[in-house]
């Protein structure tokens, strides 16, 4: 059971990994940062694996990261317990001719990624950032300095039918300010180039989305609470990675997959829909036991897919959106999601698994079904399910404000979430 130190110490490094990661490309480097310092080692999808028992290793394909540690015995044999959670979350993402004057103003050209609240971006403090490609070949990550973008709202005295509700058109309205257009000012072309030490025409490409600078925050009467951009699904790959850290190595392979692209459905080369996943597990039974052809499918089979996404915790003053007998509360611990449209994945087996597991980390659960007349969100664990065959559960942490531009955690649950997801990677 975790200690009240536990959540200061924890809920703090959450808030380290939230302001280290900007972008899911940034999100990655992060996780490989600390992954390193850890002593898990970088494999290239170009090399052959020949992974050795206790050994720690991690996969990057862009926005996305796999790491995993060696069980003692071949997958094909003990099978793998897996923790998955996504890069990414709702923004802004900047348009190739993004350089656009109306009004005396020059303004960035960007489009809506993912479904945000949008409002809560207006009148914060904004940067760019994300990953540019350079002549040449490769790639580079980039956060501009300072808070050079902005979307101001519009005065009540302009529109006051504002009061009878706020309706923005992202084409018209959601065009983040960069500078007064005096026709000699640097723009974001120059900024970028700049930031990397390049000249203007050496960045050839660019994965670039707005994010908040203002750091994650203690909030709360307590000062249990973390507030702060991009919890979902950041806070999830974070205790993902600490509880593989601390997973003690066994005879199964213990994996943590952070896919990118959840938000957009996933359907990428790197999403939960695409081939990433499957890949490195068919290389890795193949390594163990490459006598055997079918130990793919013998280690999927053996194989359990704990899919982490934040829950939501009851609304306050909103509560009746939430199904009577499930609200979860903050700091309650991690919340089982059901759904039975198989929006999430749980069913008797992994549901009951999860709660064993739970029970002997002394870890609370929760659990979270949509309301009848509401409709459900979903996750990467019914489309990994679905494209590998793997049973699979869905959790996460309790959290308020999802997809606004800063969220709302419990670090009480950050070290609840840990022990959890800890002792069903060692299972
Ligand atoms: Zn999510």
């Amino acid at each position: 059971m975790p200690t009240p130190s536990d959540e200061l110490v924890l809920g703090h490094d959450l808030r380290s990994f939230v302001d280290a990661s900007p972008s899911p490309g940034h999100a990655v480097a992060e996780l490989a940062r600390r992954l390193e310092a850890a002593g898990f080692t970088e494999l290239a999808e170009t090399d052959t694996w020949t992974p050795t028992p206790g050994a720690g290793h991690y996969v990057v394909r862009h926005g996305s990261l796999i790491a995993f540690r060696v069980g003692s015995r071949p997958l094909s044999e003990a099978g793998l317990r897996i923790v998955g959670a996504h890069t990414d979350s709702p923004t802004f993402k900047v348009r190739p001719h993004s350089d656009v004057r109306q009004a005396g103003y020059r303004l960035i050209g960007v489009e809506p990624y993912g479904g945000g609240l949008w409002h809560t971006w207006l009148d914060r403090e904004l940067t760019v950032a994300g990953r540019v490609a350079l002549r040449g070949g490769g790639t580079t990550l980039v956060r501009l300095p300072g808070a050079p973008v902005r979307l101001p709202s519009l005065a009540i005295h302009l529109d006051r039918s504002v009061k009878e509700g706020l309706t923005l058109d992202p084409q018209k309205h959601l065009v983040p300010v960069w500078d007064r257009d005096l026709g000699t000012e640097p723009g974001l072309a120059e900024a970028l180039a700049d930031a990397v030490g390049a000249g203007p025409d050496d960045v050839v490409g660019h994965d670039l989305v707005l994010t908040d600078t203002q750091p994650a925050a203690v909030a709360g009467a307590d000062g249990n609470w973390v507030a702060a951009p991009r919890l979902d699904n950041q806070g999830s790959c974070h205790s993902g990675l600490l509880a593989l850290l601390a997973a003690a190595a066994g005879e199964r392979t213990q994996v943590l997959v952070c896919n990118d692209h959840e938000e957009v459905g996933s359907g990428s080369m790197s999403g939960a829909r695409g081939s990433f996943l499957e890949d490195v597990v068919v290389r890795l039974a193949a390594a163990t036991d490459p006598a055997d052809r079918q130990a793919v499918h013998r280690a999927i089979a053996r194989s359990v897919l704990v899919s982490a996404d934040m829950a939501h915790a009851v609304h306050p003053t909103r509560s009746d959106r939430h199904e009577p007998e499930h609200r979860p509360q903050l700091g309650g611990g991690p919340v089982l999601k059901l759904n039975a449209n198989q929006a999430y994945a749980t069913d008797a087996t992994t549901g009951g698994w999860f709660t064993e597991r739970c029970a002997e980390a002394g870890v609370p659960v929760q659990h979270f079904v949509s309301r009848a007349d509401l409709p459900c969100g979903s996750t990467i664990g019914p489309l990994t399910a679905t494209r590998l065959g793997i049973a699979t559960v869905d959790i996460g942490a309790p959290t308020l404000a999802m997809h606004s531009c800063r969220e709302l955690v419990s670090a009480l649950d950050v070290p609840l979430m840990v022990s959890a997801l800890t002792a069903c990677l060692e299972n």
